[in-house]
């Protein structure tokens, strides 16, 4: 009998097994031990190949043979076998690294054995001495896992620091010196402690509103029906989504089906998670890759055991080994974070729909600012739109007021980073207790580095981009947000050797500094990727914040998605231009998004809201219409350009990028291969090759061609073929369906 079987490796397509007499057939979905080159890895089962050729016109005797079969039912559920493989195809990815996703991470080597306890490492007296006198090497990995320890009270899993990329050599090395000890702890943690003071429980015998009531019953319909439906629950922001998710989910319970629950951030997975609780008591699990491997792996086996009737997670719990969802959310279906940036491609709402189709399940997509793609379904009757247009107890939005930053130049200088009215704005918040959120899309202190003498900035060694100012006198480091390059900023330009640079542009930390300057008495916290590296420091701010322990929290895009905080009655946004310049198509699109989000945190509780955006585009429509929180009328004016210029949803995409050591190379190679798709797919548009806007990456060099045209799957074929027939450009080209960034 042969096999085809799915390796975790990437780039490979399933491979052929044979399975010897003496070994019983291995259900589909099962983990078998198979040699690869001189390797044994664990696969799992796709199919059992009916012909007796093998289907690749391979002989039985050069199929090599399975070792070992791991289990005697599917591991992972045949369903979700056969949804890797649907997302394989889609997305133009391996089929092993694809059902990578779909595994708990302990199976992801050859040892596939579960665990019983996991090792935690704690920092002794001796390795705080060290680590302070600095006798490890700084940057060796003996001196990162002190360095790790160090802020890590009760201690870390050596599974833990092994993902952090600190291997077990140099963790029995540092224990053998005495500067860490180490317990065994029992498994099935629980990834809600410590989550609890984040949630707003559902209180179940709340009163709905008539619009949250009418949505409820024509959705409840669609579940009742136990047949695929697809639906746009298109709310504004604070119109009351997750008590309809709720609800929902326990009619989907009644019916003895699951619900997988997807959220774009880990950051969302506490109080929704939480909320669930509050409804299905332990029954709520959660995946997302902030868990640790053991947690997740307890996760994991949970809901494959079915004792899990929620999972909430982000983007590859798509792949939860739930055997019947009859109800998949997909919350906040806009967000970028869907997509997998990198190979398997996928965008998990996409994959959400497939699935709930699979399984005469109904799929929810959720959003106060509907990606253009949903709002373009539902508008064509493909997907049933069910809208909330009030928000909850009949709160009114937030009054927008925009800053036009031209006329804040003209009177106070090209330095402000804060309006006056912004400033007036935060005093008053202040003055009253209330909290304020100040929303910068940009990290770092200063965005770049010139010299005054010959106008040279200081870039990147590997990217085409300028390095980013991190902190402030002597700290200060230029870093890269692409390959994370870091250097000391130099005293003098290093092309012209003038002592004369200056820094330029202002991001999260410059924002942080400047209100605490303004506002010394205030209690003013950052939330942004580099505030939360340390494991656990993102809870601890959201519910800081909660908890009134903050008055003014700085951040990101992190900070506008989502979270309900009552009292914040003020938002501000230093600057929506931040993506408006950006070469790519859905930069106006993500602009509106952003905007309405973030306006939308303010004036939640029962005080008013208000929102001061500052820009130097004011009558740009994605601020203008954002500022009115009008969708319909963004989505109209979107569509228009998005027809005028053949992007989605009006045409499906793919785009190609080849890379290459140096710029005419990797014109020449895209070239190639641009010919070739124009040949093989004769209705596909091709537009370039052409330099990409990130033009240098990691020390390589892109090029960069799109695919338009409406027969998405004989473009990606020709893409495809387009490829295989420059074998040696294999490793070398991206391909991305769907893209969500052309950059
Ligand atoms: P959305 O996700 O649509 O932005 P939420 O689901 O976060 O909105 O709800 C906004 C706020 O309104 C939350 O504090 C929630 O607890 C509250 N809420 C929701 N439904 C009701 C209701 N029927 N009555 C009173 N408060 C509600
Ligand atoms: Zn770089």
């Amino acid at each position: 009998m042969l096999i085809r079987v799915a390796v975790p490796v990437p780039l490979l397509d399933l491979l052929t097994y044979q399975v010897p007499e003496n070994i019983g057939a291995p259900a589909v979905g099962a983990r078998v031990v198979v040699p690869l080159g001189s390797r044994l890895v664990t696969g799992i089962v796709v199919e059992e190949i009916k012909t007796d050729d093998g289907g690749d016109g391979l002989t039985p005797a050069a199929v090599k043979n399975v070792q070992r079969v791991l289990d005697d039912e599917a591991f992972i559920p045949p369903d979700v076998v056969d949804l890797a493989r649907w997302t394989a195809e889609y997305y133009a990815a391996g089929a092993g690294e694809t059902i990578l996703a779909a595994l708990p991470p302990k199976t992801r080597g050859i040892r596939a054995d579960a665990h019983k306890t996991h090792r935690v490492a704690t920092i002794t007296e001796a390795g705080v001495a060290s680590l302070a006198n600095a006798h490890t090497r700084p940057k060796s990995r003996a001196h990162e896992a002190l360095r790790l320890l160090a802020v890590a009270p009760s201690g870390l899993a050596t599974s833990d620091l092994a993902a952090s990329g600190i291997q077990s050599a140099a963790v029995a090395g540092l224990a053998k010196r005495g500067l860490i000890t180490f317990r065994h702890e029992r498994l099935t943690r629980d990834p809600f402690e410590g989550a609890s003071a984040a949630g707003t429980a559902a209180s179940n015998d709340r009163a709905l509103t008539d619009e949250q009531s009418r949505s409820l019953i024509r959705l409840s319909g669609l579940v009742e029906s136990r047949a695929f439906h697809a639906a746009l629950l298109h709310g504004v922001t604070g119109s009351g989504k997750t008590e309809i998710y709720l609800r929902l989910s326990l009619a989907v319970r009644a019916q003895g089906r699951g619900v997988i629950m997807l959220v774009p951030e880990i950051a969302l997975t506490p109080a929704i998670a939480t909320a669930f609780r509050a409804a299905f008591g332990d029954r709520v699990a959660i995946q997302h890759s902030a868990l640790s491997d053991g947690e997740r792996h307890d996760q994991w086996h949970r809901i494959r055991r079915s004792d899990i009737d929620v999972v909430v997670g982000t983007r590859s719990a798509v792949f939860a080994p739930m055997t019947n969802p009859g109800l998949i959310i997909v919350d906040e279906e806009h967000d970028g974070s869907y997509k997998q940036e990198e190979s398997p491609r996928y965008n998990a709402r996409d994959v959400a729909v497939v699935r709930a189709q699979r399984a005469c399940g109904v799929v929810l997509l959720g959003s106060a600012t509907p990606s253009l793609e949903s709002y373009h379904h539902a508008m064509s009757g493909k997907y049933v739109h069910v809208a909330l247009e009030q928000r909850v107890l009949a709160r009114p939005l937030a009054a927008v007021t925009v800053v036009d930053m031209r006329e804040e130049y003209a009177a106070n200088g090209p330095d402000v980073v804060i309006s006056r009215s912004l400033h007036a704005g935060l005093a008053a918040r202040l003055a009253l207790q209330e909290q304020a959120l100040v929303l910068l899309n940009r990290r770092g202190f200063a965005t770049s580095v010139f010299c005054r003498q010959c106008a040279g900035t200081i870039d990147c060694p590997n990217c085409s981009v300028s390095l980013v100012v991190h902190g402030e006198g002597r700290s200060r480091r230029a870093r890269c947000h692409y390959c994370n390059v870091s250097v000391p900023v130099p005293a003098t330009c290093p092309k012209c050797g003038a002592p004369y640079l200056e820094q330029a542009g202002f991001g999260t930390q410059r924002v942080e500094a400047e209100v605490k300057r303004c506002f010394p008495e205030a209690r003013v916290a950052r939330l942004d990727r580099d505030a939360v590296r340390r494991k656990g420091a993102l809870a601890s701010l959201l519910s800081r914040f909660r908890a009134g322990e903050i008055d003014v929290l700085i951040g990101t895009q992190m900070i506008a998605k989502g979270h309900d905080f009552p009292r914040v009655t003020l938002v501000g946004v230093v600057s929506a231009d931040v993506g408006l310049g950006m070469a790519d198509f859905r930069a106006s699109e993500r602009t509106f998004q952003l905007l309405t989000q973030v306006a939308g945190r303010a004036g939640r509780g029962e005080q008013l809201g208000e929102a001061i955006i500052q820009t130097l585009y004011p009558e740009h429509y994605s601020i203008q219409l954002a500022c009115r929180q009008d969708y319909p009328a963004f989505y109209a004016r979107e569509l228009q350009f998005r027809k005028a210029m053949h992007y989605p949803p009006q045409v499906a995409l793919i785009n190609v990028i080849v890379r290459a050591p140096s710029l005419s190379a990797a014109m020449h190679d895209a070239s190639g291969i641009a010919a070739a798709i124009a040949r093989l797919d004769s209705h596909a548009r091709v537009l370039g090759p052409a330099p990409a806007p990130l033009a240098r990456l990691r020390g390589q060099y892109r090029a960069q061609m799109l695919v338009k045209g409406t027969r998405r799957r004989q473009m990606r074929e020709a893409v495809l073929r387009a490829v295989a027939e420059r074998p040696q450009l294999a490793r070398r080209t991206t391909i991305d369906v769907d893209p969500f960034s052309v950059l």
